[in-house]
């Protein structure tokens, strides 16, 4: 009987300090021994040489709408999309019908759930006027965190401050996590009503309603709210923050003590309103793309590091249901197309032109979301004891997103027809390959479900 289970040999570890050349060993799912080469027998050997290996990515944002939207994707599907793209690990977040909104609801979605992950998964509860006085109740049933908006979105009812106070007090009890998508309601209303009566329906619509001020003052009320009632073990994720502004409000909460953090995606490190004008309904997403310029200062702050984790915000609506928004941009849902699957090859491909380092992504793609969400060092982590989960990336490899061609059933991605460089290759899960060259090969079920508590 060999010694251990799999040895990745002759790669460079990647983590958020650090960059050396080792073999690493696994054993019952788990990483046992890092030596600078093979140590005794293995069932496979994997010779990394010339590649890098990192801990598995993890998307801490993503919605794979199983069950409510059969259409759009099924979690067997939007996990092994997730393998493509070297995440080991996702969390879902509520866009689920019905909705996961008491503690009977994460039950069941837990084993709704059951056996059909390709990758490791939890999931997140939401949280609406109705059922904040349930939160821990949902928490202890094993949602990984707790969801909520301060916009009307997807006729979901945003919470006004009294009750994200009252929900940070409680969260500060029992140590949750909570996501937050913070745009002003009233801002963002007033824009629409505004917009519906000039008759216009043209792209710029959608930035023109989902404003920087929207987001912009919608963070400041929430820091604010924060800073008094939020206490860790207890922490804040602002989700898909998409301007400097924002990002620096955030910070500043930091310096002042309370536990809060800043998401973003690639998109807003890609896209910008030049992508709105010509692609409309293809890139509406909220908060919005940014004007030209906004780009570059948002990598800027990645890198002073402002920005602490990186996720897809995956909504892979189908063409047909995006098609209608090509003449009234109101016609269309909010969407992001394929995500899970572009998402982690965008900051690969920033990495190539020398916008960031591997190192930060080994921070921002992996140990900042674990560490969110008390599953770090579990996951999110290259060292003994962790799991297993590794992702050994090229990045001597060009790969194009072509419609049609994604694992995900949106079929389409934001950034089709784009050559990215760097490319993950082989994606382990607990030790097991479930990703190689360009095919899933893990089986639906081998993801666990996880949780924090
Ligand atoms: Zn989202």
């Amino acid at each position: 009987m060999s010694e251990f289970d799999l040895i990745v040999a002759g790669g460079q570890i990647v983590t958020p300090h650090s960059a050396y050349r080792a073999a690493v060993h696994v054993k019952g799912g788990r990483i046992v021994r890092i030596a600078e080469s093979p140590e005794g027998s293995a069932e496979k050997t994997v010779d990394a040489g010339g590649l890098h290996v990192m801990a598995g990515f993890l998307d801490a944002h993503c919605h794979i709408m199983d069950p409510g939207y059969p259409e759009c994707e099924d979690f067997a599907r939007g996990t092994g999309a997730a393998a493509k793209a070297g995440l080991t690990c996702i969390l879902d977040v509520p866009r689920h019908q019905p909705p996961i909104d008491s503690a009977r609801r994460v039950e069941e979605q837990r084993a709704y759930l059951a056996g059909k992950g390709v990758v490791d998964y939890g999931f997140m509860a939401g949280v609406y006027p109705y059922n904040v006085e349930d939160v821990e109740a949902m928490w202890r049933a094993g949602a990984v965190a707790l969801k909520c908006f301060t916009v009307e979105i997807h006729e979901t009812p945003p919470l006004m401050p009294g009750q994200l106070q009252r929900l940070f007090r409680l969260a500060s009890g029992f140590g949750g996590a909570i996501l937050i998508h913070a745009e002003d309601d009233s801002v963002v209303r007033a824009n629409e009503a505004l917009l519906r009566a000039t008759g216009r329906k043209d792209y710029l619509v959608h930035a023109e309603m989902h404003t920087r001020e929207a987001q912009e003052l919608a963070v400041d009320s929430v820091c604010s709210v924060a800073e008094y009632a939020l206490k860790p073990p207890a922490r804040l994720v602002f989700a898909h923050i998409s301007a400097p502004e924002g990002l620096r409000r955030i910070h500043k909460a930091q310096m002042r003590g309370a536990p809060v953090y800043a998401e973003t995606m690639g998109h807003y490190l890609t896209l910008t309103l030049d992508d709105l004008r010509k692609k409309g309904p293809w890139v509406k997403f909220a908060p919005t793309a940014r004007e030209p310029g906004t780009v570059e200062e948002m990598w800027r702050c990645l890198n002073q590091g402002l920005i602490h984790q990186i996720s897809s915000d995956h909504a892979p609506q189908p063409g047909r249901l995006i098609a209608p928004g090509e003449k009234d941009i109101w016609a269309s849902p909010l969407v992001t197309g394929a995500n899970i699957e572009v998402n982690t090859r965008l900051m690969l491909n920033g990495v190539s032109e020398g916008k960031t380092t591997l190192q930060r992504l080994a921070q921002i793609l992996s140990a900042g979301p674990a560490q969110h969400y008390g599953l770090y060092p579990r996951k999110g982590a290259v060292q003994v004891g962790s799991d297993a989960d590794l992702v050994v990336v090229d990045m001597g490899r060009t790969e194009t997103m072509e419609r049609g061609k994604t694992v995900s059933k949106g079929g389409w991605t934001m950034h089709d027809g784009k050559p990215l460089k760097g490319a993950p290759v082989m994606t382990f899960v607990r030790g097991r390959l479930v990703y190689e060259e360009g095919r899933v090969v893990g089986e639906p079920g081998w993801g666990k479900f996880v949780t924090s508590h």
